[in-house]
């Protein structure tokens, strides 16, 4: 027998960090920011005409690409914006990953990515990281369809620097390299100098992290004026509007306040290594983060068991049951207070196991 539902899609979507409707959690499982935007990006929320919502965006929204540029230092036509950096990623795939052979990728990385290779088609293949969770750019050698890494990895948290990227490059000159920067404000080396040099490398970012504007859903990409072009001939063909004329605002505003920036990420750091300090001393491993999230485990615990245990808790973090890193947790850094719950909470587990 035939049914309409055999011609249905059938895809197994990405799953992102729970979302606890539960008061007085402490949520260091989506590596979210701890801290409010920019007081300069919610006066431009409170202050908007919103009669002028009865209007498209701005086109292209070319006044927020306006600020980008400047703030990056690179040309307009460098510079494109999306709907949080997942919708330029996934328009990224899109634009770029035409090939017959495969795009390759860490076996650790963002899950995202496999799910557009099978949304879209697009054949992959993954090298392992080596032991310390590192990438070995010798594999990125062989002939591919296209390239794509977090720069810092995540889940891992580590950062590459200019020498790899610049390797990188040279192995991959006859396709697109795309570097996925949603962490590199909070201390990572980026690549965006490096687009005026190498035509073929897109750099993607975002607002969701170093910003703390996840619930406004801003990304961008920088790259040569040929891989702009494409990206947004391809936005065109399906949504010319995907940055809405609020999330121009506040993205405008968020830039114009480094001060604030700075200040925030400055914080997170300090807590991160308050963090890793206080975890190694108590006996666990943990990564050398370029994040705002560490990876961390312990030799004589299971973090499954230790997941749970501070998910009864009312600390939320992320536990990951998949080949490899099984073994580890993600925890995003919260404020000192939020960290402070989590560290008393770690030690009664390790006391009570
Ligand atoms: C969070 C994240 C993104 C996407 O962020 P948006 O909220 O869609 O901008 C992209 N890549 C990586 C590696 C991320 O962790």
């Amino acid at each position: 027998m035939n049914s309409f539902t055999d011609n249905l899609r059938k895809i197994e979507p990405y799953v992102p960090g729970e979302q606890s409707k539960e008061k007085d959690i402490v949520k260091i499982n989506a590596n979210e920011n701890p801290y409010p935007p920019s007081p300069k990006a919610v006066e431009a929320l409170k202050s908007f005409n919103t009669d002028s919502l009865r209007f498209y965006p701005n086109a292209n929204a070319t006044v927020l690409k306006e600020a980008l540029a400047e703030y990056y230092g690179v040309e307009v036509e460098n510079v494109f914006v999306g709907n949080g950096s997942d919708d330029v990623l996934a328009l990224a795939f899109q634009s770029f990953f035409c090939s017959d052979k495969p795009i390759v990728y860490p076996d650790i990385t963002y899950s995202f990515y496999p799910v557009w290779c099978e949304l879209f088609n697009i054949p992959f293949k993954t090298y392992p990281l080596d032991k310390d969770f590192r990438i070995n750019v010798e594999d990125y050698r062989e002939q591919n369809g296209g390239v794509v890494i977090p720069n810092p990895n995540a889940p891992t948290s580590l950062c590459e620097g200019e020498q790899f990227i610049r390797t990188l490059l040279s192995y991959n000159t006859d396709s697109v390299v795309i570097v996925d920067e949603a962490y590199v404000d909070f201390g990572g080396y980026s690549s965006v100098a490096l687009t005026k040099e190498y035509e073929n490398l897109l750099v993607c970012g975002t607002f969701s992290k170093s910003r703390s504007l996840a619930g406004m859903r801003i990304g961008f990409a920088i790259g040569s004026k040929t891989l702009i072009s494409v990206l947004e001939a391809v936005k065109n063909s399906y949504n010319s509007y995907t940055v809405d004329s609020l999330s121009i605002a506040m993205g405008i505003a968020s830039l114009e306040d480094d001060g604030y920036f700075k200040s925030t990420i400055n914080k997170v750091i300090a807590t991160r290594s308050r963090v890793t300090n206080e975890l190694r001393a108590l006996g666990f491993e943990v990564l050398d983060s370029s994040s705002n999230f560490i990876l961390v485990t312990h030799s004589d615990y299971s973090m499954k068991e230790y997941f749970e245990f501070l998910k009864s808790k009312k600390v939320f973090i992320r536990y990951f049951s998949l080949p490899r890193i099984d073994k580890y947790v993600r925890i995003t850094i919260g404020t000192d207070g939020e960290m402070d719950v989590f560290l008393a909470e770690t030690k009664r587990f390790l006391e009570e196991k």
